[in-house]
């Protein structure tokens, strides 16, 4: 039972190559990978850090998942490929690409031509399986929004107003009045995608400054249908969630296990919340557990994806310089945490069928009531 809650959640850890700046500033790579040991030197050790022969002391961490040098393909094999029949089953997905900024989040998912992100290869994976799919019929809606100072604005669209959050009944936590397009080829979803990133508030002016606190998140609504039939199929929609995240660079609130105490900071409160959620179910065993969900935008819009009833990747983002490191260091204290949530999931199941067994129930109780008088 372990092994399957425990691929409900799972942590891999994404190094990026130096940079150029890192390079010219004799900046030198602190971390190394064996299997799923990542191993770092801990410069904590070293009051001058330039002179990092001088003593060496190393962490060691383990995840599931560690990649260093390979393609966004390969990361995404390794971790998202898994998720896409599911998603298409009714079971909700999520991804999230987490870490500091320039560490990688938008790379991951994004990616370029040469190298297509998480979010290209996971759009074409779904359409291939949705494709040649010789029993059903699906029906793929898709939305993108940004979280931005904990207000949510419509990235497909130009000019979106605010938008809020609301409980709906049957479909969980929406967002009122975003749009949604029905998805028809990964290009269109790419294309829209694409443009949608060019309305992030961010991306436009100073893009380290202010994309660095928004996070993108993009969701896709998978329902299904008998093929034959034509009839609506009983699996409720399967939601798949990718999602940028904002920077993590003051991660030293991580620290804060489990505490709220940053309200009317100028930190990032949706970011902190989900720190907060994060630290709050991985201690699940714990008495008076508590998962703080209301406490930001996304992880209000996130209640049924995040530890619920969902299958979700955590990919965290470092960098290996050592100039990196107490940023490094945080990203990966807080993806250690991650590893710690486990649970299990199961299909949205629509209760359709069910009250139509009960109505034909009492059809028939009443039948045999009538014949009988
Ligand atoms: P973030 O979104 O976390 O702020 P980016 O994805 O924009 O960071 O990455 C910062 C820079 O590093 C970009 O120029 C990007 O092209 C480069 N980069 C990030 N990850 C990789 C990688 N795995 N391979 C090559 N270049 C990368
Ligand atoms: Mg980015």
């Amino acid at each position: 039972m372990n092994e399957i809650d425990a691929k409900n959640m799972l942590v891999a850890i994404r190094i990026r190559p130096l940079n150029q700046k890192e390079i010219l500033n004799n900046d030198r790579s602190i971390v190394r990978v064996e299997d799923n040991l990542l191993i770092m030197l801990d410069m904590n050790d070293f009051e001058d850090r330039k002179n990092i022969l001088h003593r060496s002391r190393e962490k060691r961490y383990i995840f599931d998942k560690i990649f260093q040098d390979v393609s966004n393909e390969i990361v995404f094999m390794n971790t998202v490929s898994d998720l896409i029949q599911p998603a298409l089953s009714g079971i909700n997905a999520c991804v999230f690409a987490y870490g500091p900024t320039g560490s990688g989040k938008t790379y991951t998912m994004i990616g370029t031509t040469e190298d297509p992100g998480i979010a290209v290869l996971t759009i074409r994976e779904m359409f291939e399986k949705v494709q040649s799919d010789s029993d059903k019929i699906y029906e793929i809606k898709i939305s993108y929004v940004e979280i931005y100072n904990e207000a949510i604005r419509d990235l497909l669209i130009p000019n979106s107003g605010y938008l809020d959050l609301r409980d709906d009944p049957t479909r969980g936590v929406v967002i009122a009045g975003v749009s949604e397009f029905t998805a028809e080829s990964t290009e269109q979803v790419m294309s829209l995608i694409t443009a949608g990133n060019k309305r992030r508030t961010t991306e436009a002016t100073n893009a380290n400054q202010t994309s660095s606190r928004s996070h993108a998140v993009f969701q896709a609504m998978i329902s299904q249908r008998d093929r034959v039939t034509n009839t609506v199929l009983d699996v409720f929609q399967g939601k798949l969630s990718l999602i940028d995240l904002a920077g993590s660079e003051r991660g030293n609130v991580t620290e804060n296990r489990g505490m709220r105490l940053f309200e009317g900071s100028k930190i990032n409160r949706s970011l902190l919340a989900l720190a907060n959620c994060i630290n709050a179910l991985g201690d699940k065993s714990k008495k008076g557990f508590f998962v703080p969900y209301r406490d930001s935008k996304l992880t209000r819009m996130l209640k049924d994806s995040l530890g619920g009833n969902c299958k979700t990747v955590m990919i965290s983002n470092i960098s290996p310089a050592s100039s990196q490191f107490e940023e490094s260091a945080n990203t990966l204290k807080y993806a250690s945490r991650a590893k710690n949530i486990k649970y299990k999931v199961q299909a949205n199941k629509k209760l359709v069928a069910l009250h139509i067994t009960e109505y034909k129930n009492i059809i028939s109780d009443l039948r045999s009531e009538i014949e009988s008088l």
